[in-house]
Formats: C-alpha cells, structure tokens, sequence
C-alpha cells in the first residue's frame, strides 16, 4: 500500500467536509434552498475579497475569468500593459492578442518581481494604456509582486484599471479589494478556496464596471454584466457548478471560521518552513528577492542531471505529487506548494519525501534530516 499526498499548486487538497458533501443528491439551482446557498456564499466571497462588490462565479477554471476580464473590460485596439514573469503572465499577453488588444509586454527574469518602477516607467511610456494586467503571486516562478503600490499608482489614472489574477494569492495573503483600490480581482476554485476544479470568481471596482460599459469586445458565455443581473437575484446566468458552490460554502465557512488574519499567518509560516528547509538542504530558491508566499520553486542542483526526475520520484516512488518547472524551466526547477487546505505536517511530509528523493538522485549535500529539522524549528520558535 502507499498513501498518496497532493502538494501542487493546483489542484490542491479538498477538506474531507467538503468531498463528504459531493455524496449528497444534486439541488436545483432554481430553488429557494439552492438561493439561500449562493447568498451564504456571496456573503463569504466579500469577506474573502475584502470588497463591497458583488463578486461574479463562473463556470470554468481560472483562465476563463481571465478571459472574461480581458472581453467584458476592453475595446478592439485597447492598449494594455502585461506583466510577464512566467507562464501565467505570458497567458495575459496571449488572451490580450486573441481579443485584438495590443498590449506592451513588461517581460521579467526568471525569478524576478515587477517593480514599482517597471510599472511607472511603462505607464510614462503609454499614456494611453487602459490597464495594467498582472499576478498576485506567479505560480510558475513562485513570486510575489507588489499589489498594493501598483494598484495605488493605476488608482491616480482615471481611464486605467488594475487586474490581478490572485488565483494563487486571495486566500494566501492580504489583498483586500477596496481598501488597496484593486479593480479586478480574480481567484479559481482549485487553489487557496480548497475545491476541486471548475469554478473562477472575480469583482470588479466601480471604475472596472464603467469601463465595462464600454466595452465592445464579443462575449456572450463570460458576460458579467449578466451574471451581475442574475447575482441580483441570487442567481447565475446560466447553469452553475452546483457541486462546486454547495463545497465553496462549506470552505468559506472554514475560512470565516479560521479568520483572515490566521489564514495569513498560517500560510506565512508554512512557506518560511519550506524556505527555511531547502535553504538547509543547501539548495536555492529561483526568486530572487521576492517569494511567494503560496508556492517555493526550487533550483535543481547541478548534481542532478535529469531534472525531471525530482517530481518523478517525488510521486512515483514516495506517493507525493509536487510540480516541476514548466516551458523553459522544464527540468530546472522543482515547486513546493503550501497554500489552502495545508498544515504543519503537510510540510513535514513534503520536506521528508524531498530529501530522501534529492538522496536517490545523486545530491547528497545534506545530513538526512537536515531539512525536516529545519522545518520544525521553524515551528517551534513561531508566536
Ligand atoms: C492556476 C493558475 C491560473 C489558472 O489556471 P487554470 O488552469 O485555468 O485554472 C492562472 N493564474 C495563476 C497564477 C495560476 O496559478
């Protein structure tokens, strides 16, 4: 027999609550009992948003609420600003072309944080920019960039708008919609909401929705003006993910219950014991100066030469899934992820399966332990 332990960025782990509840028989979602459900999980979805908006869910998985941002906000020919520091930055290049935008891409070094100043000197450079297009936390480089001071420079333009894809970072760290002026926040139900896959939701400030009066880009699925209707009367436009928002109001009530505030700390000292644990093993860390707080990558050592061969082991040998590196980071870096349904010993589990596999490849730098003590140090001595 061997257990098997989900540590990606996605899918991540669903509570036993939550996949409990999938037993039970389908609701309507015309019905009175399945309207009181979605305004429980609206009332829960403005806490986690930190927002008076309504906040939209769509049926889909992340990137179609990335779509639904790019169709529902922009004109044809609408200069944007697109942040590339990995693959998921490049997906807002790529939807922003699909559509006819043109967007000026800021692209970043691996490992690499936007700055504050990358942001002015671009927006210097196109005044005429309708927005800047960005992640909270790039999953494929595990980095953090600086929300709150971009979205407060976007704020001073009256004709720009800040969307941020925090599909890895709303339930992980602070981004309080209103009070940092975010205009478009956008999270997926397979990361920090602890669900399985299928569900994407987003709100957007008073600005967004006058820009999304304008709009005359096609849409007709991802309409947001109509979910915002349907929303009204505790509805969506078109048939919901019933089994998804049924489990999204069991893990917003986890979340409710835990509070914004732990659910933070939570997350922050998971990822300082994961850093603390590989900076033990004598590896390095591919961000340079700015790491996320939702996911670690990893560099492969020069010892081990078949890169690839780390998650591999990982899951195949330890029954531990982790993700590698994707496009050019292919076989160059590893990612642990400590973000949603995870805890102290989920950690461990991680760091213990790491070294032993590190120790089969070849890599050997370390004292077994090493990084497993380091991990419960860093337990020990937390407030
Ligand atoms: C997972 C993820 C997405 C969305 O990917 P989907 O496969 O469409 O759910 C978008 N951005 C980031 C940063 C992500 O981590």
């Amino acid at each position: 027999m061997k257990k098997t332990y989900l540590l990606t960025p996605g899918p991540t782990q669903v509570p036993e609550s939550v996949l409990a509840l999938a037993a039970k028989p389908i609701l309507h979602h015309r019905t009175p009992q399945f309207m009181s459900v979605m305004n429980e999980v609206q009332e829960g979805l403005k806490y986690l948003f930190q927002t008076k908006q309504d906040v939209m869910m769509l049926s889909s998985s992340g990137t179609g609420a990335m779509e639904a941002s790019v169709t529902n906000l922009f004109r044809k020919g609408d200069k944007v600003i697109t942040v590339n520091g990995g693959k998921f930055g490049e997906r807002w290049t790529k939807i922003s072309k699909a559509y006819g935008l043109n967007p000026v891409e800021i692209k970043l070094e691996h490992g690499m944080a936007v700055t504050v100043s990358q942001i002015e000197e671009a927006l210097n450079k196109n005044p005429d920019a309708r927005a800047v297009l960005f992640q909270a936390s790039e999953t494929s480089s595990g980095v953090q960039m600086p929300v709150k001071e971009i979205c407060e420079l976007i704020q001073k333009k009256p004709d720009c708008i800040s969307v941020v894809d925090a599909i890895t970072a709303l339930g992980v760290f602070d981004l309080p919609m209103d009070a940092w002026g975010i205009d478009v926040l956008i999270t997926g139900s397979q990361k920090a909401l602890m669900l399985p896959p299928g569900l994407a939701c987003l709100s957007l400030s008073e600005k967004a929705w006058k820009a999304a009066e304008k709009s005359d880009l096609p849409k007709f699925y991802f309409d947001l003006t109509k979910e915002r209707k349907g929303l009204a009367k505790g509805q969506t436009a078109w048939t919901p993910a019933v089994g998804l928002i049924i489990g999204l109001q069991e893990t917003l009530k986890m979340i409710k219950t835990e509070g914004l505030e732990n659910l933070f700390k939570r997350h922050r000292l998971l990822a300082d014991a994961t850093r603390n644990a590989v900076r033990a093993l004598g590896l390095e860390l591919l961000a340079k100066d700015s790491p996320s707080t939702s996911v670690t990558a990893v560099k492969i050592p020069a010892e081990i030469k078949e890169g690839k061969a780390v998650p591999k082991t990982m899951r195949d040998k330890y029954g531990v899934s982790i993700a590698g590196g994707q496009d050019d980071l292919e076989g160059k870096i590893f990612r642990l992820t400590h973000l949603g349904y995870v805890d102290k010993f989920d950690i461990v589990i991680g760091i213990s399966a790491l070294e032993m596999t590190l120790r089969d490849l070849g890599y050997s730098k370390f004292e077994f332990g090493a990084g497993v003590g380091a991990v419960l140090k860093t337990f020990s001595e937390a407030k």
